[in-house]
């Protein structure tokens, strides 16, 4: 098979400018499987340009007019169920039954802000007799969203729905190692489900060629970013210099903490599947496992039980699939021996998996270590593989303060019977979604977003459309 990917502009597949692709590689075998476009400024400027001569139409259209194509999208990507689940597999690695359950949520995010275009409405504001002042909510004009590559459906629907929602027009930029999906829903939103031409472009390339000429260009009035710090950072200085608003959601060093009077029969797989799923490849993973120290021991030997169970490889039915990119799989590696030279001690994991198994694709065992403080690197970066510290903790104002020993600021679980003890907790835990009893629950209607370098703006539920309307008071001497 082989595949070559061109932008989706104005309603057409078109050839990069620069003639230029580059290759794709499928993480499950190592193998290549086609070529992408080396999108570059020019092509971001059709791009643009087409969205902006779309914009006027799309946001003067009823409301309920836009709802209806977005309904007609949340079917027409679970009709295309299969085919969007194999290319997604394909590019990310991801196991034959993950994809499914993740183009599933792409097609609930254009339901959910579908059903919403009739709640964007603004107020109005009593100032005394003798005037009327009331707000709008408006849309910005052409969206740019940058999207990263361990769940690439679902992030672009999560970034593109509300936008489109609100009356925006999008140019999306997905990440140059997982194009494919991205493609194919703005082709299926157009040709198949009557969005007019130029409201969802796809240009494809690198972030520092097309990326970046996204976040620069006169036009993009909004962008929605999310990926690495590094790059948020990147994108945030050009954002800053145009004076335009930023979505930023970025990565997480989430602490997953477990009270010893938690029930361990929930938390303990609950614990591993926190940082396993996806192959630790989700921004939210519980990868700083706090324990009580009265409980450590017997949690630990369930977690490496739990964890040492977990199937790795490239059968459909293994729990965890491939790494998506292999500069990530050496990087997950590269974790192992500065774990190994900060002293750190894996219980389970810490490998490769056997090429034997393995047959040319990109895995790594998940991987617990104990033995870590919160000072060491390996407690501080954000890994992005299935790789997971072990801290111990005395109480619970011990628990908050490692809790909160750290730059990032994403997520957060909490494992304990005590209602009032969670709550507490809760209340303290500088992170943006805090799970209690199950880790990473919520779906498209929960917001999602970051406390401290994990990023600002929030994307998902009734808030993200705040973030792609701006606010105008209109105010009538009577
Ligand atoms: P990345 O930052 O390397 O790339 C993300 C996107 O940004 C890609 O499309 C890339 O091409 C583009 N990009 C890179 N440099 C750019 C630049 N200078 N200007 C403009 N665009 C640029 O991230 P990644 O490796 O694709 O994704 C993994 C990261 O994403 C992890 O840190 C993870 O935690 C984070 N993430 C966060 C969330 C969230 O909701 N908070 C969700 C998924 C992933």
């Amino acid at each position: 098979m082989s595949m070559k990917l061109d932008h989706y502009i104005a309603g057409h597949s078109v050839p990069p400018h620069s003639g230029q692709y580059f290759d794709n590689f499928a993480p499950g075998t190592g193998e290549k499987i086609g070529v992408v476009a080396a999108g570059d400024a020019r092509d971001i400027d059709d791009a643009v340009r087409a969205a902006q001569a779309a914009f006027a139409e799309w946001r003067d259209r009823k409301p309920i007019e836009r709802g209806r194509i977005m309904m007609d999208i949340a079917r027409a990507i679970r009709a295309h169920s299969a085919h969007l689940s194999a290319l997604e597999s394909l590019e990310t690695g991801k196991p034959a039954w993950q994809s499914p359950l993740e183009i599933e949520v792409a097609a609930q995010y254009f339901e959910f802000y579908g059903g919403l275009v009739n709640a964007i409405h603004g107020d109005v504001i009593n100032i005394g007799a003798g005037y009327h002042s009331f707000t709008r909510r408006e849309p910005y004009g052409v969206v740019g969203a940058i999207l990263p590559w361990n769940a690439p459906l679902n992030q672009t629907a999560r970034a593109t729905a509300p936008a489109l929602a609100a009356g925006n027009v999008v140019v999306a930029k997905p990440s140059e190692e997982t194009s494919a999906t991205t493609v194919e829903l703005a082709r299926i939103c157009v040709e198949e489900c009557g969005l007019p031409a130029g409201i969802f472009n796809v240009v494809l390339g690198t972030g520092k060629s097309a990326g970046a000429s996204l976040v620069e260009h006169p036009l993009v009035r909004k962008v929605a970013f999310t990926g690495s710090v590094r790059a948020g950072r990147e994108v945030g200085r050009i954002a800053a210099e145009r004076i335009i608003p930023l979505t930023l959601e970025l990565g997480g060093k989430s602490p997953n903490i477990v009270f010893d009077d938690a029930d361990m029969a929930i938390a303990v797989p609950g614990s591993a599947k926190a940082f396993v799923l996806n192959a630790g490849q989700i921004c939210l993973a519980g990868t700083r496992c706090l324990v009580q120290e009265n409980v450590h021991d017997e949690f630990l030997a369930g977690l490496a039980k739990a964890v040492a169970a977990t199937t790795v490889g490239p059968e459909a039915d293994s729990i965890v699939g491939s790494i998506t990119t292999k500069a990530q799989y050496e990087r997950v590696q590269s974790y192992y021996d500065l774990a190994r030279a900060e002293g750190a001690k894996a219980v389970v994991g810490g490998t490769v998996l056997d090429p034997d198994k393995a047959k040319g694709g990109w895995y790594v065992t998940p991987t617990v270590y104990t033995g870590v403080t919160s000072d060491m690197r390996i407690a501080r970066e954000e890994i992005f593989g299935p790789v997971a510290a072990v801290i111990p903790f005395k109480d619970e104002e011990d628990a908050i303060r490692i809790a909160n020993d750290t730059e990032y600021g994403l997520a957060a679980g909490i494992w304990t019977q005590n209602l009032s003890r969670a709550l507490r907790v809760a209340a303290r835990l500088e992170a943006g979604q805090i799970y209690v009893n199950e880790y990473q629950s919520g779906g498209v209607e929960t917001p999602l977003g970051g406390y401290k370098q994990s990023g600002y703006g929030r994307e998902k539920g009734l808030e993200a459309l705040h973030h792609y309307t701006q606010l105008k008071c209109v105010t009538i001497k009577l």
